[in-house]
């Protein structure tokens, strides 16, 4: 059993709507009627995703979660065509990988260094230059653009720690993780309920956060049988940084001190690997410590070269600057995550099809039971072919078609989906 910690966000796509194609008829003095001359409309801005090194959570989609690429310009008289738009590029973490919210069918895989093109704007329209014939001299109509894809995703992004609390058991560590994170990401294909979260994702600015994982919880936990142990250790493993938790209060009778030195020691036996990471050291519930204790603590701490920094998780003071103090060290320390594509595609006959029912209803009837294709059809201009013919291909890949062949349907045959309804042709 691996664990994975998943950090989840819910977006919505809107590319862009093609330009409407224009009428316009070409107009020159003297010249009485001069022929159509209305251009095409510019095609609709598409949504494109890159994978970003920079980037580590995908924190910032709880912020935004609407994405809307520009759409294409109209088209104008003497052919001028309209201008298309551009496209909108989102950047996510490597490894982020793209669903479908309504079915869970994967989309795209940011694994690679290639950009994909997740959205498709609608292309835009025929200007009315483009109907005329022999026989049509003077077509007074265009083609509108077309609608640009809707998407509801669903991002996904296994996270690793980039930081790690360690301290004594009621130091203030699930205190301080709860007060400095905005997320925290779920453990993935684990029932999983009886130990407190012990990932957070903490914010410091727009697409800049960190994955704040509370080791000593798992340290207990493992201890206790919970069984995280040691395949969790991998991920803690790779934290480049560790936030030492100390009571300086010393309210259970303790010295901070002789707490700090048995901390690393026992770290030292429980991972060598970690021990040996940086250390910034945080002096909690200074709130009830007496001052003098808090300096003599600081003194200690500082001669070691050590930064320290007196807090209060449960009053929340002194954490304000925590967050930036924590990304900044982080930017200096090379990168002990080494990236492994623990992503694998699944295998496309595996993936879970749309779902849908066909059912005989009458004898020439067939009713297609499929609320996310009545979404599709909604958006869908059943007069304009284009539209149509996109209509019909999600109909052929999500296997309705195959379906009704497989019940014997028959040339004009009705087929109910939702208030619509359709002449099945061959
Ligand atoms: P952990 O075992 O290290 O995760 O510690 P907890 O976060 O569970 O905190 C243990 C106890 O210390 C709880 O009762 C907290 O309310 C309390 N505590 C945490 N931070 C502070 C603080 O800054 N000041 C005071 N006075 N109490 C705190
Ligand atoms: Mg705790």
């Amino acid at each position: 059993m691996t664990t994975n910690f998943i950090d989840t966000a819910s977006i919505w796509l809107h590319a862009g709507k093609g330009g409407d194609g224009a009428v316009s008829f070409h107009r020159e003095k003297f010249v009485a009627a001069g022929g159509p001359d209305g251009g095409d409309g510019g095609r609709g801005g598409d949504i494109i995703f890159v994978a970003d090194d920079n980037l580590s959570t995908l924190l910032d989609f709880r912020y935004k979660r609407k994405y809307k690429a520009p759409d294409g310009e109209n088209g104008r008289g003497a052919r001028q065509k309209g201008r298309d738009a551009e496209d909108l590029v989102i950047r996510v973490p490597r490894g982020t990988v793209l669903k479908e919210a309504e079915t869970g069918l994967v989309v795209a895989d940011l694994s690679g260094s290639d950009p994909v093109v997740v959205a498709k704007g609608g292309r835009g329209g025929w200007g009315n230059a483009r109907f005329a014939t022999p026989t049509r001299q003077i077509p007074r109509f265009a083609k509108p653009g077309l609608p640009g894809e809707d998407l509801h995703l669903r991002l996904e992004l296994k996270v690793i720690a980039d930081v790690g609390l360690i301290g004594f058991p009621n130091v203030g560590k699930s205190t301080l993780i709860s007060v400095i994170s905005a997320a925290r990401p779920k453990i993935a294909n684990y029932h999983f309920t009886t130990l407190t979260p012990v990932l957070g994702v903490v914010r410091v600015a727009e697409e800049q956060s960190f994955v704040c994982a509370d080791i000593p919880g798992l340290i207990e936990g493992a201890a206790e049988g919970v069984g995280l142990g040691h395949d969790f250790l991998r991920h803690v493993e790779r934290c480049r940084l560790l936030l030492h938790v100390v009571d300086v209060s010393g309210c259970e009778g303790r010295d901070p001190k002789a707490d700090f030195e048995q901390i690393n020691h026992e770290l030292a036996s429980f991972s060598p690997e970690l021990a040996t990471r940086p250390q910034i050291v945080l002096g909690n519930k200074c709130d009830i410590a007496d001052p003098d204790q808090v300096e003599d603590f600081r003194r200690y701490i500082e001669e070691k070269g050590l930064t320290f920094l007196p807090i209060s998780a449960a009053a929340r003071k002194g954490i304000d600057e925590l967050p930036r103090l924590v990304y900044d060290r982080l930017q200096e320390l090379p990168p002990v995550k080494v990236f492994e594509a623990e992503y694998v595609r699944p295998d496309k006959t595996a993936e879970p099809k749309r779902p849908f029912t066909v059912t005989r209803t009458g004898d020439h009837e067939f009713t297609v039971d499929a609320p996310w294709l009545e979404r599709i059809l909604a958006g869908t201009n059943v007069e304009d072919y284009e539209s149509l013919q996109y209509f019909q291909t999600q109909l052929g890949d999500s296997g309705i078609l195959d379906e009704l062949v497989r019940l014997d349907v028959q040339e004009d045959d009705t087929i109910k989906i939702g208030e619509y309804e359709f002449d099945y042709v061959f």
